[in-house]
């Protein structure tokens, strides 16, 4: 791993912006379409590290824009934001750009963004285990067996939907209803279904190439001339899932993840957690880097080279 990490994008006077994630710079291309760039911004604990992982952004949107391919194969009817990994000609015109953005962006669809995080879990960990220990439910649904820490579900993945907080906010779980109550009773049915089957086929194609897809968070918007619901976002990436390892994989513990656990673990014995403009070390960077390359080449099948 070389190069330096893009933390931040300006494209002042060429393209304004709309938005600003933790890791994404969103742009307006035109009224319908935009510029969707990640960057090599990395946050853990929801805390932004000061510098970035290179490169990062790079894994994710290709990641994303593999996983649009194979999921639209496998249902030909879902619908996308996706439009193309080509920059618009306001930047291709301009080399320097085209070299920073190239590959890390893709344009979209512009869409009205539904206010709900499409959570589906096929394995028991995280806060879903944290409420099991103290409960015995998830998300308030109990079960007929005893659940070990990072089973799979008994009776298959399950729908755990959550508000989609502002910056700053913590998402909270939120019930079927609930959801209804948000975005519409119809709406809200077809994200549930749509939700359970990309993961599904999700996980089925991750565990014939090793990693086991614990759980995911899916977005979703509405074409306002069709009120079709479109899977948007980033999909299935190391920053919006958890990636298990099969081989190392056992019931009873907490998992290793792929991602950034490195980053979580480094950060909790530096007491650093949750601590604002952390700045990692080179051995940080590079263990994280490893990690979301092997997830990279493992689900797509490539080797990564350098852009
Ligand atoms: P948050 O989701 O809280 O804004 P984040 O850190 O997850 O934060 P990023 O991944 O950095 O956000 O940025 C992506 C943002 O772009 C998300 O807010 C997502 O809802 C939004 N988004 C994704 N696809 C589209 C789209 N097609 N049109 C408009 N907004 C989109
Ligand atoms: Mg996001």
């Amino acid at each position: 791993m070389s190069g330096k990490a893009l933390t931040a994008t300006s494209l002042d006077g060429i393209l304004p912006l709309v938005a600003k994630g933790k890791v994404r710079d969103l742009y307006e291309i035109n009224t319908n379409v935009l510029l969707f760039i990640a960057t090599d911004r990395i946050s853990a604990y929801d805390v932004i590290m000061a510098n970035g992982i290179p490169h990062k952004g790079h894994l994710l949107t290709t990641i994303t824009a593999h996983w649009f391919q194979v999921l639209s194969n496998a249902f030909p009817s879902l619908q996308t934001h996706f439009l193309t990994l080509d920059l618009p000609s306001p930047i291709v015109q301009d080399p320097s750009l085209c070299q920073q953005l190239q590959d890390r962006s893709m344009q979209v669809r512009k869409l009205r963004i539904l206010p709900i995080e499409a959570i589906v879990r096929g394995y028991i960990t995280g806060s879903a285990w944290s409420e099991y220990k103290e409960t015995k439910t998830v998300h308030g649904e109990s079960f007929d067996v005893e659940l070990q820490e990072s089973a799979p579900f008994p009776n298959g993945p399950i729908y755990t939907p959550s508000t989609k907080a502002p910056a700053g906010e913590k998402d909270e779980n939120i019930t079927r209803a609930q959801a209804a109550a948000l975005i519409g009773t119809k709406h809200a049915a077809r994200v549930e279904e749509l939700a359970l089957q990309l993961y599904t086929a999700a996980a089925a194609y991750a565990s014939e190439r090793g990693i086991i897809i614990a759980d995911t968070k899916f977005e979703f918007g509405v074409d306002e001339k069709t009120e079709d619901v479109v899977l948007v976002d980033e999909v299935l990436t190391p920053d919006s899932s958890r990636f298990w390892d099969k081989v190392r994989y056992a019931v009873g513990k907490a998992q290793e993840s792929f991602d950034k656990q490195f980053l979580r673990d480094w950060l909790s014995e530096k007491k650093l957690r949750g601590k604002e403009g952390v700045e990692m070390p080179p051995d940080v960077i590079e263990n994280t880097w490893r990690r979301y390359m092997d997830a990279y080449e493992r689900l797509t099948g490539k080797v990564w080279t350098k852009p």
